[in-house]
């Protein structure tokens, strides 16, 4: 397998907005490596690479871009979104939706993003993407996390004079913040991915990733408007953050994703709902015992009645 196959293949999916393994480079970099590049409206491909793109969106990705354009996420994901699979596994999720004549961006024009600063994670990665093992689903993995460069023949920034590292690159297109939100839902998904086929998520799975993935107005009203404070410990001060901060919102979803599809840790099912679940299991038992005495009984005369008859018979002869 060429390097440039397998950095693609490991690297996360939305570090890079190119799939294409021919346009990666197969060199790893570092945080301090150089970087040529630069990108603004002078350049002659300008908005070139906002067309023809799969752009996949995180949770955070819709909480903000929601929030500029003012819009509940139902209604941003039913206007500017269509449903994906995330990184070949059976986790749905969301790509920006490209307009049907141009397959551009909805947020593109020639002046270029009219969401810039909010723009999705995938954006900001390009042209520099990231391969980080740790986050391949395995707690104890050894972190080897590098770089690499995604150059595809269009772009034109590579041909400008301005100089970087990987390091100014990354702090100035604003990634790193990204990828401490993004991190924990990303590990869910790469989680499934290393799990492979061996196990199916069940669909009503699949419906709640869905949901605190990419809503979290509803995500919430399921958290306070359902049994679910009075089946999971958990304290008034998570209580108050996630009933009034949609970030910490978000976060509690991750933790309670991760419980839920991997019984990861960092929830906790009540006391009260466990000794439920036990007596509910135990009078499934004992009625499970009492049909079965029920039934010997039921045997035990039936052999009665077929042995009098047999008597019965024998005696007539
Ligand atoms: S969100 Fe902005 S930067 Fe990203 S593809 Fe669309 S127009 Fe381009
Ligand atoms: S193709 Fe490259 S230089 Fe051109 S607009 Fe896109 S990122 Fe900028």
């Amino acid at each position: 397998m060429s390097e440039a196959k397998r950095f693609d293949e490991k690297s996360d999916f939305i570090k890079n907005t190119d799939k294409n393994p021919s346009n990666i480079q197969p060199k790893k970099l570092t945080l301090d490596s150089p970087l040529q590049f630069e990108c603004h409206p002078g350049v002659p491909c300008f908005t070139a690479c906002c067309h023809n793109i799969k752009i996949v969106l995180t949770p955070y990705d819709i909480l903000i871009l929601s929030r500029r354009l003012e819009l509940p996420a139902h209604e941003f994901i039913t206007a500017y979104t269509q449903p994906t699979y995330l990184e070949k596994t059976d986790m749905p999720g969301v790509q920006i939706k490209l307009t049907e004549d141009k397959k551009a961006c909805p947020f593109v024009t020639p002046d270029g993003c009219t969401v810039y600063s909010d723009r999705p994670t995938a954006c900001r990665y390009y042209p520099v993407g990231m391969a980080d093992f740790h986050e391949g689903g395995t707690d104890n993995a050894e972190e080897e996390k590098f770089f690499f460069l995604v150059k595809e023949p269009h772009c034109k920034g590579f041909e400008e004079p301005k100089h970087w590292t990987i390091r100014e690159w990354r702090e100035d297109q604003g990634v790193e913040e990204r990828d401490e939100f993004n991190k924990e839902w990303l590990r869910l998904v790469m989680r499934r991915k290393s799990f492979g086929h061996q196990a199916s998520l069940s669909e009503a799975a699949k419906r709640m990733f869905f949901m605190a993935s990419t809503d979290l107005d509803s995500f919430r009203r399921f958290v306070f408007e359902s049994s679910f404070l009075d089946t999971y410990e958990i304290d008034e001060e998570t209580i108050e953050k996630i009933r009034n901060d949609d970030i910490e919102l978000m976060r509690f979803s991750f933790t309670y994703l991760a419980n839920t599809l991997f019984g990861a840790e960092g929830m906790e099912i009540t006391k009260e709902k466990i000794d439920d679940k036990v007596k509910e299991i135990k009078a499934r038992q004992d009625e499970a015992l009492k049909q079965g005495e029920r039934e010997y009984l039921e045997l035990k005369a039936e052999r009665e009645r077929l042995r009098k008859e047999e008597e019965k018979n024998k005696a007539k002869k």
